[in-house]
C-alpha cells in the first residue's frame, strides 16, 4: 500500500485539524467558519479568556514547564523532574490551543508573544539529534526508548507535532521555530523506529495522527509512512504483556482484525483516528471498512447516552458489549474529544449524518460537561449517576484524576483541561465541509461562513440560531453564484424536520418536511434567500436497549441533543425533599413537560406513595450549585 503523496491540491491551505489526502468532504477551516454568538460562542469566549490562563498558571504552579527550563541548562534529573511521564504534552496540548486561538483571534498579538515565549523554552530543551523528552535519557534518568509501555514518549511527541500542525495551518510555517522543532523529532523517530528499526510502538496511540498531520503540512510523505508503520505493527504482541493484558493498548489483535473499539479508551480512540488518516491517504479501502465497521459497533453497544466511552475504572477501558453501567461509568473527557476525532475523519472520508450525530451528542454531553460555567474547574471522569454528595475541591490543590463528585481546577493526571481547551479553541473546524456539489453544514451555531468551491465559485451563509435551547435554524445567503447544493443534518432525534426556504426575490416560499439524515437544499442560490431548518426540540422519555443490564427498567429524558439528569439540589422545597433518592421513581405515564423554561418530570416517592413535578438539570451543567446527588437513568414507574 503506498501513500498518496501531498500535492498542491490536497495540501489545504486553510485552518483544518485535519487535511486528509482523499475523501468525500474537505472539511472548512477556521478562516472559512467562524462561531459568533450562542451556546459554543459562550464556551469559546469563557476557553480563551479563563481557561487558558488557568491552565498556563497550574504549568507553571506544578513545574512542569520548568521542567523543560531545567533540561536546557543541563540541571534536570530523575528527583527534580516534576509531573507525570505525559507532563510534557499538557505544554503540548496548550500550545495547539494556542495556536488555535490565535487562529480564531485573527492574530492575537498578547497571545503570540505567550506562544512564542513558551516555545522558546520547549525548544531549548531539545537534543542536537532531535530528541524531546525531559523524563528519559539523562545519565541518572531511564535511558530513551527503554520503557515504550508505559514512558509516553512518542504520545508526547504526537501531541507536540499537532501543536506544530495547528501554528503552521493558522499562522504559517516559514520560520516558525516549533515547526523546526517538530520536524527534528519527527526525522528522528523515523531513524529510530523506520522500517528496519525498532519494531515497536507506544503503549499510548497519539503519534500515530501527528505524524500523518504532519506529514500533510509539511508534504513529507515519509511522516506518514511512519504512522502506518505504527498502525500496522500495533496488534501483534508487539509490546509487553500486562496486568491488564494487551487489548489495553491494543496490542493484542490487528486493528483490521478487531470487532469494536477495545481496551484503554482514549488509546483505542486515537489509534483509531490515526488508523483512518493512514487508511485515507493510502487509499486503503479495507482498513476504512474495518474501522467504520467498528465504530457502528462501539456506538451501538459500547457507548454511554451522552455519548461517553469507557465503563472500566481500573484500566480507563471499554467493557464489553452492553456493559454500561452509569454509576461506574469512567466515561473520560478526553475519551469523548478522541471519539470526536474518530467520527470527524469519518466522516471527511464517507460523508455520513450518523457521524455528526455523535459528534453533537459528545460534543453536549461530555466534552461540554467536563468544564466548570467559569471554565476554570474540570471532570477527568463523567459519572452518570452520583450516589453521595462529594466535597468540594480544594481551588488550591491538585486532585487525584478520576474524582467525579464535583469538577476540580487541576489534576495530577491534567490530560482532559487542555484537551478541552485545543478542542474548544479549534470548534468552528468541526461545522461544516464542502464539496463539488456544494456546502454541508454538520453541526449548528450561530456563525459565518464563506468558502470556495472546488469550480472557484465563492459561496456563504449565515447562521443565526439559539440551538439548543430553540430548534429554529435561520441560515441566510450573503454570497453565491448559480446552483449549489447546501446539505444540512437533520439528527436521528428528530423525526419531523421541516426545511423552507424563502427567496429574497419575493417569491413563493418553498416548504418541505425532512426525515434524518442528510438533506440537500439544491437550488440556484441567491443572496438574501433565507433557509430555515426548524428542529422539533420536545422533551421525551429514551429508554435503554434491553441488553445493557444496568439500566433494566430506566429512562432518560432528552431534549434535542442535550441528556438531562436528576439532581438532588431541584428536590429542595418539594414534598420530596426528605425522600430517599433511590426511592424516586418517574411517572412514565406523565410526558415531560417544559415550563418556566425548565424540562419537568412528575417523580414518585414509591415508598410513601407522594408525588411532584421536579425541573431536570441538562446533564453539562450539573454540580454547578455545589454538591449533590444525581442520576441521568430513572427507574420508571412502568416497565414497558
Ligand atoms: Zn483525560
Amino acid at each position: 500500500m503506498t501513500i498518496t503523496s501531498p500535492t498542491a491540491t490536497t495540501v489545504s491551505t486553510h485552518m483544518v485539524p485535519v487535511s486528509p489526502a482523499t475523501g468525500r468532504l474537505r472539511p472548512l477551516g477556521l478562516d472559512e467558519a467562524r462561531i459568533t454568538d450562542g451556546f459554543w460562542h459562550r464556551r469559546q469566549q469563557a476557553n480563551g479568556s479563563a481557561t487558558l490562563t488557568h491552565i498556563e498558571h497550574w504549568l507553571e504552579r506544578e513545574g512542569w514547564l520548568g521542567n523543560f527550563d531545567r533540561a536546557a541548562d543541563s540541571t534536570l534529573t530523575a528527583d527534580s523532574r516534576r509531573g507525570r511521564e505525559f507532563a510534557d504534552s499538557e505544554i503540548y496540548k496548550y500550545l495547539e490551543a494556542l495556536a488555535w486561538e490565535i487562529g480564531r483571534r485573527v492574530g492575537d498579538a498578547n497571545l503570540d508573544v505567550r506562544f512564542r515565549k513558551i516555545v522558546k523554552r520547549v525548544a531549548s530543551a531539545q537534543e542536537h539529534d532531535g530528541y524531546l523528552n525531559t523524563m528519559f535519557g539523562r545519565p541518572d534518568q531511564q535511558p530513551r526508548w527503554s520503557d515504550l509501555e508505559w514512558g509516553h514518549e512518542l504520545y508526547n511527541l504526537g501531541h507536540l507535532f499537532q501543536a506544530a500542525v495547528a501554528r503552521g495551518r493558522t499562522s504559517g510555517i516559514d520560520g516558525e521555530p516549533l515547526i523546526d522543532v517538530a520536524r527534528r523529532a519527527a526525522d528522528l523517530v523515523c531513524t529510530v523506529f523506520g522500517a528496519e528499526g525498532d519494531q515497536r510502538v507506544c503503549g499510548h496511540a497519539e503519534i500515530e495522527t501527528g505524524l500523518a498531520e504532519l506529514g500533510r503540512l509539511l508534504e513529507e510523505p515519509k511522516f506518514i509512512e511512519q504512522a502506518q508503520l505504527f498502525v500496522e505493527r500495533r496488534g501483534h504482541h508487539v509490546l509487553q504483556d500486562i496486568e491488564w493484558g494487551r487489548s489495553y493498548f491494543q496490542d493484542e489483535v490487528p486493528i483490521r482484525e478487531a470487532g469494536a473499539l477495545h481496551g484503554h479508551a482514549v488509546r483505542a480512540n486515537y489509534l483509531a483516528a490515526g488508523a483512518v488518516d493512514v487508511a485515507v491517504d493510502a487509499r486503503d479501502t479495507g482498513l476504512l471498512r474495518a474501522l467504520s465497521q467498528q465504530w457502528k459497533r462501539t456506538v451501538e453497544r459500547r457507548t454511554y447516552v451522552t455519548g461517553g466511552q469507557g465503563a472500566h475504572h481500573q484500566d480507563e477501558a471499554f467493557g464489553e458489549d452492553w456493559e454500561l453501567p452509569p454509576d461506574r461509568a469512567y466515561s473520560e473527557t478526553c475519551a469523548g474529544i478522541a471519539s470526536i476525532m474518530f467520527s470527524w475523519r469519518l466522516l471527511l472520508a464517507e460523508g455520513g449524518a450518523q457521524y455528526g450525530d455523535l459528534i453533537e451528542r459528545t460534543l453536549f454531553n461530555v466534552v461540554e460537561t467536563s468544564p466548570s460555567e467559569d471554565g476554570r474547574s474540570f471532570y477527568y471522569a463523567n459519572t452518570l449517576h452520583q450516589r453521595t454528595p462529594g466535597a468540594p475541591a480544594d481551588a488550591e490543590t491538585i486532585s487525584p484524576r478520576a474524582h467525579s463528585s464535583l469538577r476540580a481546577p487541576w489534576f495530577e493526571v491534567s490530560c482532559c483541561p487542555p484537551n478541552t481547551a485545543r478542542t474548544f479553541a479549534s470548534l468552528a473546524g468541526y461545522l461544516a465541509t464542502a464539496d463539488a456539489d456544494g456546502v454541508q453544514l454538520h453541526q449548528y451555531a450561530s456563525a459565518e461562513i464563506v468558502t470556495t468551491l472546488p469550480d472557484g465559485r465563492e459561496v456563504g451563509f449565515d447562521v443565526e440560531t439559539a440551538y439548543p435551547h430553540h430548534g429554529t435554524i435561520r441560515i441566510r445567503i450573503t454570497r453565491s453564484s448559480g446552483a449549489w447544493a447546501l446539505s444540512l443534518r437533520v439528527p436521528a432525534w428528530a423525526p419531523s424536520a421541516s426545511i423552507e426556504v424563502q427567496p429574497a426575490d419575493g417569491s413563493e416560499p418553498i416548504a418541505v418536511t425532512a426525515k434524518p439524515g442528510t438533506h440537500k437544499v439544491d437550488r440556484t442560490h441567491q443572496v438574501g434567500d433565507v433557509i430555515t431548518l426548524t428542529l422539533p426540540l420536545a422533551a421525551q422519555f429514551v429508554r435503554p436497549d434491553r441488553r445493557i443490564d444496568a439500566v433494566r427498567g430506566c429512562v432518560v429524558v432528552e431534549r434535542g441533543p442535550e441528556v438531562f439528569a436528576l439532581e438532588s439540589t431541584d428536590l429542595i422545597g418539594t414534598v420530596l425533599q426528605e425522600s430517599e433518592f433511590s426511592d424516586l421513581v418517574v411517572d412514565t405515564d406523565s410526558a415531560p413537560r417544559q415550563q418556566h423554561g425548565t424540562v419537568q418530570v412528575h417523580l414518585v416517592d414509591a415508598y410513601s406513595g407522594e408525588s411532584a413535578w421536579v425541573p431536570l438539570v441538562r446533564y453539562h451543567d450539573w454540580a454547578e450549585r455545589g454538591p449533590s446527588r444525581m442520576r441521568v437513568w430513572m427507574p420508571a414507574s412502568t416497565a414497558r
